[in-house]
């Protein structure tokens, strides 16, 4: 069993609150990433489960084990850094075969276990050589073996990825997932990439300024963020937001001149709020670009087109704000043309215009 529960964890540079006072329990088995913004703490947190910061306060637990006090190599964790770390004067096999080495394992199950993990990894041509000798995505691949060769319980992930091509880095996510599928391993995995995030999390906590703001499924922070600024952080392009005025005692939304029917459960959470206007978010998917008007849809005019082979991505002006789009690939809309937006309704997430937080 390898759940790791974190309790309150708190960790300060001088006047810095890089971590401040987060609960997280990791399932058994689990692939929780963290994700946010450079500096969000995302990296002292992982530091902190890792045993190579010492937290201010708070406690961790590894199993039934608290391990908040015990050294690094005492925690049963293993960790893949963005750095790759591989050390340059050890041919490949002794890299991976580093771990079993300081767990003092016999000789002939030291090699065993790194033929094993190098064929995983699909780098067993690769032993005799050492790390000035291999591509960046190979020597990647050296760090992950490494790390997986002493079958630890829990995998801690520091933007493992980071430093490949991105070419490299799509086929690399997709081994990784799958390995780590595979493995059965505790996982927690650092990235700002949001693409990252969505493709291989089972969970994702997104942070921002030391804590988290949301913990949910890849599906849920994507279609229903609990705050705007995770809609505005996840996906390609980020949801876009409109300002809507409450019209009708909660009937109706107005944006700029329009008026949009909401349905009377919608209406009454907006109402309860006992705000005038509010944030409209709505993804560029969710978003019927029409070229001739009709009932209940938004005029916009159409400055740029970008076809991106699955489909157009339009950008538009809706009165001062700017709005994505997207449109058929074989769509006759063009640059600088009216066009009317049918929004749909379900897909609307609504969020307080102060404090950016999700209405419920
Ligand atoms: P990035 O994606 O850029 O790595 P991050 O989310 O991992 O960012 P952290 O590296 O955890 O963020 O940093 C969180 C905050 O703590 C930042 O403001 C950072 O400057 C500060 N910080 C981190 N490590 C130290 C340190 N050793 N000394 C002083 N400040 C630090």
């Amino acid at each position: 069993m390898a759940e790791i529960r974190i309790k309150g964890i708190r960790k300060t540079f001088g006047k810095v609150k890089a971590v401040w006072d987060v609960d997280l329990t990791v399932q058994d088995r689990e692939f929780v990433v963290l994700l946010g913004p450079s500096g969000c703490g995302k990296t002292t947190l992982l530091r902190c489960i890792a045993g190579l910061e010492q937290v201010d306060g708070g406690r961790i637990f590894i199993g039934e084990t608290d391990v908040t006090d015990l050294q690094v190599r005492r925690r049963r964790i293993a960790m893949v850094f963005q750095s790759y770390a591989v050390f340059p004067h050890m041919n490949v096999f002794d890299n991976i075969g580093f771990g079993l080495r300081m767990q003092h394992l016999p000789k002939p199950e030291i090699e065993e276990r790194v033929q094993a993990t190098a064929e995983l990894l699909h780098i067993e041509e690769l032993l005799e050589r050492y790390p000035a000798q291999l591509s960046g995505g190979q020597r990647q691949r050296v760090a992950v073996a490494r790390a997986i060769a002493v079958q630890a319980e829990v995998l801690l992930m520091d933007e493992p990825l980071s430093n490949l091509d991105a070419l490299l880095r799509l086929e690399m996510r997709a081994e990784l997932k799958h390995l780590l599928d595979e493995l059965n391993t505790t996982v927690v995995y650092v990235t700002h990439d949001q693409v990252e995030a969505l493709s291989m999390g089972d969970r994702i906590a997104v942070m921002k300024g030391g804590k988290f703001l949301q913990i949910d499924s890849p599906i849920k922070i994507y279609d229903h963020p609990t705050d705007r600024f995770i809609g505005s952080f996840i996906g390609n392009p980020p949801m876009n937001f409109l300002t809507a005025r409450l019209m009708d005692k909660g009937a109706f939304v107005q944006v700029n001149e329009t008026k949009l029917p909401i349905g009377p459960e919608v209406a009454d959470r907006l109402r309860a709020t006992g705000k005038d206007t509010i944030w409209m978010g709505i993804r560029s998917e969710n978003i019927d670009p029409m070229d001739v008007h009709a009932e209940g849809t938004l005029p916009a005019h159409v400055l740029v087109v970008e076809p991106l082979g699955s489909h157009n991505l339009l950008t538009a002006k809706i009165g001062d704000a700017i709005i994505k789009v997207n449109d058929h690939p074989d769509s006759d809309i063009r640059p600088d043309q009216d066009i009317w937006l049918r929004l749909i309704t379900e897909k609307i997430r609504w969020m307080d215009k102060d404090t950016g937080q999700a209405i419920n």
